[in-house]
């Protein structure tokens, strides 16, 4: 292979990571996308520029993490993965999940993409962790000594394992509560497995536990665990509980049988097809004709599951207009870009409607619902403040036939949480947890990370948030550091 990659952009094309075809994956829940090859990762990483300000890994403009970006780039074009690893690594405790999941807000803020499609970032990573596995680099790290003060995470989505995993590595007993019966958080019970197959995630979890990570499942922390108990044992709490409380849906015949919360449907998706049990009715998209109110990416999961359970038909409804198919004009680079994305789960068919409102749901005598109704939009700019305001468009009302129907309109807040409520933590107008430039919420030697602080985002965002709050976690406890709440401003949510 050339050992010389100047001016690799001007002569390789990015190239996307190949799909399985539609008619194939449909059959299961196997990942949709495959890997490039050796040859393939080793043109891509010829395409970085190796900048002298790479945008892509500054956290304001790009990875959150600060994934020193153009070094791993030129190591994978000299093909020393191992090095190439370490530095991934030195900034991402879970490469194997952001390179499957991630948006990747480095390459939209990549010098290349100013002028051409940007490198192929993500998918690079991906292929330094995973050759990391094959060829034996990722092995057990146990520390070698010790520390006395031992940490409560509360949560094991990517923000709780990101601090678990941290802590566990500098020698604090680190001890994970999950309400859930398995960890993992929305990496599990959310994401799809054609998305994000558990095989990756089991993997993770099973070298952290080789580290000493301890998971206790099925505890409720503030429930099961009082405050009180973990004081008593652990000399910090790191609350991770994520962002839960879905935004709900005000339209006459709510209540029908057959309008499900997203989350609800692929949960239970999840626990089906890993032969958890689970409660409550089945909710089920076989032999329906399926809605999806929201255009989101929990959208597109619901869009991606109904089809592999036999939907008949699947609509896809969303409030706001239909974004133009390259960079809007308001959100110039390095920013994240408002365009239209299509998922691979649009690719596999249904229907995609903009600038919709659902003003009410038809039944039958039996409370099932039959239909949704809607009516189209114009955005129209206010006079007073400039902002833009749906106005219904008279005579554009319309029904869309429909035997499930699936709330995707996203988070409003953390939810209902005892342990919060119990000790009384400052929290702000929707529920998200206070929390001071150390990270501490407002009662000593408890921090918050993650969803439950920052609002429902991403994960690439929980795993760095987790890691800084890491951070914080021993300063505190070596001393370093005094609790004085003063709440944090958050940053822009990609
Ligand atoms: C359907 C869906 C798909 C998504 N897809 C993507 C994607 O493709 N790419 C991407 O970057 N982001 C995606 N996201 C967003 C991303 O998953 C979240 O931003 C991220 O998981 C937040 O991490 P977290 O650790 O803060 O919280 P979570 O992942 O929500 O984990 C919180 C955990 O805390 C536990 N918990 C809560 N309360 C308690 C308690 N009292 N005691 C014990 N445990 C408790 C919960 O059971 C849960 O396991 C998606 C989100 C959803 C909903
Ligand atoms: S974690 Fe996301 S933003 Fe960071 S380098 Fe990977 S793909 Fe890019």
């Amino acid at each position: 292979m050339p050992k010389n990659k100047d001016r690799g952009f001007m002569t390789h094309p990015r190239q996307e990571a190949p799909y399985r075809p539609v008619a194939d994956r449909l059959r299961d829940y196997k990942a949709v996308e495959e890997r490039l090859t050796d040859a393939e990762l080793h043109q891509q990483a010829a395409r970085c520029m190796d900048c002298g300000v790479p945008f892509c890994h500054a956290a304001q403009t790009g990875c959150s993490l600060s994934n020193v970006i153009p070094e791993f780039n030129e190591l994978v074009f000299e093909e020393r993965w191992r090095e190439a690893l370490e530095i991934l690594h030195s900034t991402n405790c879970f490469p194997e999940f952001t390179g499957r999941v991630c948006p990747a807000p480095c390459e939209s803020a990549c010098v290349l993409g100013i002028n051409q499609p940007p490198v192929n970032i993500c998918k690079i990573e991906l292929a330094v962790i995973e050759k990391g596995f094959e060829r034996g680099y990722v092995e057990a790290r146990v520390p070698k000594k010790r520390k006395p003060q031992a940490v409560a995470v509360l949560g094991s989505g990517p923000a709780g394992l990101a601090a678990a995993d941290v802590l566990n590595r500098a020698g604090y007993p680190v001890t994970v509560f999950e309400e859930a019966a398995r960890p993992g958080g929305i990496l599990r019970y959310g994401i799809p497995d054609f998305k994000l197959e558990k095989w990756v995630l089991e993997r993770r979890l099973n070298l952290m536990r080789a580290e000493g990570v301890v998971f206790e499942c099925n505890v409720t922390a503030g429930t099961d665990v009082s405050y009180r108990f973990l004081k008593e044992r652990f000399g910090a709490v790191v609350l991770t509980g994520g962002a839960r409380e879905p935004r709900e849906l005000q339209a006459p015949g709510r209540e029908l049988n057959g309008i499900h919360l997203a989350m609800d449907f692929l949960t239970q998706s999840k626990q089906r097809i890993s032969n958890e049990p689970f409660t409550g009715d089945p909710i089920l998209a076989a032999g329906k004709r399926v809605v999806v109110i929201g255009g989101g990416d929990t959208g597109s999961d619901c869009i991606g599951t109904s089809w592999r359970q036999g939907a008949l038909a699947v609509t896809q409804l969303e409030i706001l207009p239909k974004p133009p198919p390259e960079r809007a004009p308001e959100t110039p680079w390095p920013l994240w870009p408002g365009k239209l994305r299509t998922s691979s789960s649009h690719q596999e068919g249904g229907e995609r409607h903009w600038a919709v409102e659902t003003t009410a749901f038809r039944g039958d005598d039996q409370g099932r619902v039959r239909a949704v109704r809607c009516v189209e939009l114009d955005w129209l700019a206010d006079e007073a403040s400039g902002r833009y305001q749906p106005v219904p468009k008279q005579g554009t009302e319309f029904e869309i036939e429909a035997e499930l129907v699936l709330l995707a309109l996203g988070f409003t807040g953390p939810g209902p949480n005892r342990l919060v409520e119990q000790i009384g933590l400052a929290c702000d107008a929707r529920g998200f947890i206070q929390r001071d430039e150390n990270y501490m919420a407002s009662i000593p030697g408890l921090f918050v990370a993650g969803d439950m602080w920052r609002g429902a985002s991403l994960v690439v965002h929980a795993i760095s948030d987790g890691m800084r709050t890491a951070e914080h976690v021993m300063r505190y406890l070596e001393g370093h550091h005094d609790s004085i709440v003063t709440p944090v401003g958050k940053p822009g949510v990609a």
